[in-house]
């Protein structure tokens, strides 16, 4: 045997009993056999040792973002491929979502009343975003803006993270405890998460109850930012009796 290959054979004999020896040095509950969760394996290449990176890596840092978002519990259940279309106005929905998904381009606005399926189409958009390597955070507008009223320090961080985060998707904007107006102090945080975004062009996705009307009529700011970052990508699902809905694009 040619000295070459003999150095070869045991530098492989070496990685063989590295990538047995070394195993689960993740434990984020993503199981890949390949590299027996270390993300990487030993290989020899061009006569040396060296750790490649395993491919789960990019599936384990999409898990972790999912994680990071606030959203993982539900993507399970929702995503855009199983978005039933069984009406037309669903279909259109389910198209200017993938549009915007293609265009990765300013805002996605939906409004409707709840049940009409606004929830499923926005985590489905964020889950695809995090599938492709964006920062999500997921706001659940009154469970949010509760704690920034709190105005603490905690409550400045939060904003912070919600005005710069990569994409922001808030679900049911001006949702209040009784179904009242929402508070001046509602308005100001919301101008103010939104109008740092606008200003910086970062990805918003937002539902709400309110359609693109009562966002005026609630702040004038407040919603030109919103129709002018979500142009195309503005949908209004408007019910008709119980269960029967029609789409407007504005
Ligand atoms: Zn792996």
């Amino acid at each position: 045997m040619e000295t070459s290959d003999r150095l070869t054979k045991l530098l492989q004999e070496s990685c063989d009993l590295t990538n047995s020896r070394v195993k689960n040095l993740l434990n984020d509950g993503y199981n890949c056999e390949k590299c027996c969760n270390r993300g990487w394996t030993a290989q020899v290449i061009n006569g040396y040792e060296v750790a490649v990176e395993c491919e789960c890596v990019p599936v384990r840092n999409s898990i972790l973002r999912a994680q990071k978002s606030g959203l993982s519990a539900v993507f399970k259940k929702y995503s855009l491929d199983n978005y039933k279309v069984s009406s037309e106005w669903q279909g259109k929905i389910k198209k200017s979502a993938y549009e915007f998904l293609e265009n990765k381009k300013g805002w996605f606005f939906i409004a409707g009343q709840s049940g009409a399926g606004k929830t499923h189409i926005c985590t489905g958009i964020c889950r695809e975003l995090i599938k492709a390597g964006y920062r999500v955070k997921y706001m659940l507008w009154l469970d949010e803006i509760y704690k920034i009223k709190k105005f603490d320090e905690e409550a400045e961080n939060l904003k912070e993270t919600l005005k710069n985060i990569e994409v922001l998707y808030i679900d049911d904007l001006f949702k209040t405890d009784k179904n009242e107006v929402p508070s001046s102090a509602d308005v100001r945080i919301a101008m103010e998460i939104l109008n740092f975004r606008y200003i910086n062009n970062k990805m918003t996705i937002i539902s709400t109850e309110k359609n693109i009307t009562e966002i005026f009529n609630i702040d004038v700011a407040v919603g030109g930012r919103i129709a002018e970052m979500s142009k195309e990508n503005i949908i209004n699902i408007k019910n008709e009796k119980e269960k029967n809905y029609r789409l407007n694009f504005v």
